[in-house]
Formats: structure tokens, C-alpha cells, sequence
């Protein structure tokens, strides 16, 4: 069978002037910029475009999508962005040209890794800078462990350092964070005796210091997924409203399922909704609503999905039903009907990773 509806819309050509743009403007800061695709499942035709507009690198967190990118030709080099399992060292030396690491552990059995698959293998070793997830707390400790790699594991290279910020934290990239990290890799060439390849500033909430001009020089290197895939995080959540990036690459379409006038607050005894929480729900009255075919095992929540009708309100959803407010939508709505959804980052990450939702790319 082939299924017509959910469906996905990748607009490439908004896609490749996000790029485009974040590539030129890192540029002029000396940043060389790696195109993350974990946000897509690693579509390969965004990894091409990726290269494409201009993109050193291509980064994501699994190899399954490094691998399928190789596979599939689109050109390297690959940074694999989660620090690795050891069980799967022989894969990321086998496909992955470059991998962030944070563990000695790790790194002694990368290199005894490299020696099994016969193969050099690049790392960037991180600093926890205050977002804590991965990387050195300790600055001593880190110097130490960039030391050890350039001396004592000859197959693997010491490409540089990096920090990850404003993900479980929620910490902002501020220029001071930016100087921290440079101090490091300062500590760590005069220790070793030469300049290092990469001094990787963060992810997309880092380009914010590109955006307003307050990058410190010498982070050459940023890691960039959603804010060329959605654009969202910057400019709507941050509020930065002048960075001109699309945010309607990822467009979702769901077919209409039923129509009705409904009270807005439930009827009887509330307990639990179907995903065990306790949501609060605001008495509106009677409303016009509709049920849509996708849901939360779609999309994931369906707090950022943006309706591209008029007047249309996400009131929630179960695992295959998106619930909708179109009492103030402009259009007479009846089942069958199609409606589109720009997708957030969250929503983007679901969407791509089943089979039962075809995509289509537009090429203009
Ligand atoms: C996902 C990830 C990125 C890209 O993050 P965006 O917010 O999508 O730009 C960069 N670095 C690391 C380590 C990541 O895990």
C-alpha cells in the first residue's frame, strides 16, 4: 500500500539559503561550519545540500545515518556528535572521520580501536562549561587528557576542543563561556607544542554570537543543525527577530478526520490523560474543533506545531490524533480536508524516522 497522508514536504531551496546564509556569515568570523542531520534522521539529500552550501563537515549523533550518507555519496568528512559507546569504537573509526569525546576510558579504547581496524581517527576533546552533559568539569583534568591523546595514542589525532552548551543546561553561549574554552586550547597548544586544528564554539545557540557580532576570534569551528532546519529555536524562542532564516522547511500535511462543535473542558471525573500526565484544560466554551490523522507518535508534542491556517489552535493529541481549535479558522474545514504544519525541531526528529510517512522533497 502507499500512503497518501501524513505526509512530509521538505522545501530544500528555503533549506539551502538558511545554509547558505549561516555558512557566509560564520565566514567572516573564520568559523568553518559543520551541517548537524541528526535533527532529520540524517536525510542524505539535506546532508548533500548541506555540502553543498558550503558545510566543512557533516555531523550527527549516530552512525546508522553516517553510514547511510556514505552510502548513499554524499561527501564527508563526518564528525560523530554524541560522545561514543565503547562497543561501538570499531564503527566509529570505520565511518566517522572525526568524534567528540569526554572519557580517558574511552579515548585508550579508541585508540586500541584504531589499531584493530588499522585506521588514524580524529578527536575533539570537550569541556563541560556549565550546560552538564558532556565534558571535563575540571580545566586541569582536560589539559591533561589533551596532553595524554597528543603523546601517549599515536593513531588517534588530537584535532581540538569544544564545548556544548545551551541543551540539557539551557545555558547560554556568551562570550565569556567562548574565552573559557580559548584559555583551554591556549593551555593545550603551548603544552604540546602546536596550534590546534579546532576550536568548536557549540551549536546553533552559539551562532547567536556570530549573528550579533560578538564572537571572540578564534573559535574557527561551530556545530549547526535547527537553526538551518527550522530556524525556530532563534527566532522564536530567543526572540531574535532579524536573522531572516525559513522557518517552513519541514512542512507537514494531515488529512482532516471529523468536524464538530464540542465543549472545550471535559465532561466528568478528570484522572489521566493517555500519556499518564494531568494536563490543565481552560473552559472555553463551545468550539468548533477537528481531529487530524498524525499524533504525538508523529510528531512528539505538539506544543511547537505551527498550523499554517489562519486562526488555527493545537489543543493537544493523543499518540495518533492531533486535536485542533478552528472556531476562529477562516476555512469551512470538513474531513477529508488537507491541513499543513511547520515543524519544530522535536516534531521534525519524529516525523522523519517513520516508515509510514512518506517524504517529498521539493527542488524548487
Ligand atoms: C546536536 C548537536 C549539535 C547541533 O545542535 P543544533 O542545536 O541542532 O544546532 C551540535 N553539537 C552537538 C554535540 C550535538 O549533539
Amino acid at each position: 500500500m502507499e500512503r497518501q497522508y501524513p505526509r512530509l514536504e521538505v522545501n530544500l531551496p528555503l533549506l539551502r539559503e538558511n545554509m547558505e546564509k549561516i555558512v557566509d556569515n560564520c565566514g567572516k568570523f573564520n568559523i568553518s561550519v559543520c551541517g548537524c542531520i541528526k535533527g532529520c534522521s540524517g536525510l542524505p539529500e539535506v546532508g548533500k545540500l548541506f555540502r553543498q552550501c558550503g558545510c566543512t563537515e557533516l555531523g550527527s549523533s549516530r552512525i546508522e545515518e553516517i553510514v547511510d550518507c556514505r552510502k548513499a555519496g554524499v561527501p564527508g568528512p563526518y564528525l560523530l556528535l554524541r560522545v561514543p559507546m565503547i562497543s561501538e569504537l570499531d564503527d566509529v573509526v570505520r565511518w566517522c572521520d572525526t568524534s567528540l569525546h569526554s572519557d580517558l576510558t574511552v579515548l585508550d579504547a579508541l585508540e586500541a580501536a584504531c589499531c584493530r581496524i588499522g585506521k588514524k581517527h580524529r578527536v575533539i576533546i570537550m569541556a563541560d562549561l556549565g550546560d552538564l552533559r558532556e565534558g571535563f568539569w575540571n580545566r586541569d583534568e582536560m589539559v591533561n587528557a589533551c596532553v595524554y591523546v597528543e603523546k601517549n595514542l599515536p593513531h588517534v589525532h588530537l584535532a581540538g576542543v569544544g564545548v556544548n552548551l545551551g541543551c540539557y543546561g539551557s545555558i547560554q553561549p556568551t562570550a565569556d563561556k567562548m574565552r573559557s574554552l580559548l584559555t583551554i586550547a591556549h593551555h593545550v597548544e603551548a603544552l604540546i607544542g602546536r596550534e590546534l586544528e579546532v576550536i568548536s564554539g557549540g551549536a546553533s545557540s552559539s551562532y547567536t554570537l556570530v549573528h550579533w557580532g560578538s564572537m571572540p576570534e578564534g573559535i574557527n569551528h561551530l556545530r549547526i543543525g535547527e537553526t538551518a532546519l527550522n530556524a525556530r529555536d532563534l527566532q522564536v524562542e530567543w526572540g531574535i527577530a532579524n536573522m531572516g532564516l525559513h522557518m517552513n522547511t519541514f512542512v507537514l500535511k494531515g488529512e482532516v478526520l471529523e468536524v464538530r462543535t464540542k465543549p472545550s473542558y471535559p465532561v466528568g471525573q478528570i484522572v489521566i490523560d493517555a500519556f499518564g500526565r494531568r494536563p490543565s484544560y481552560v473552559d472555553r466554551g463551545n468550539r468548533k474543533r477537528c481531529l487530524v490523522g498524525f499524533g504525538r507518535a508523529d510528531v512528539g508534542d505538539m506544543e511547537r506545531l505551527r498550523p499554517l491556517d489562519q486562526g488555527v489552535i493545537v489543543l493537544g493529541g493523543s499518540s495518533d490524533h492531533c486535536i485542533l481549535d478552528i472556531e476562529d479558522c477562516p476555512r469551512n474545514l470538513k474531513a477529508g480536508d488537507i491541513m499543513d504544519f511547520a515543524l519544530a525541531y522535536n516534531n521534525m526528529l519524529y516525523a522523519t524516522n517513520r516508515r509510514d510517512i512518506p517524504i517529498k522533497f521539493l527542488y524548487e
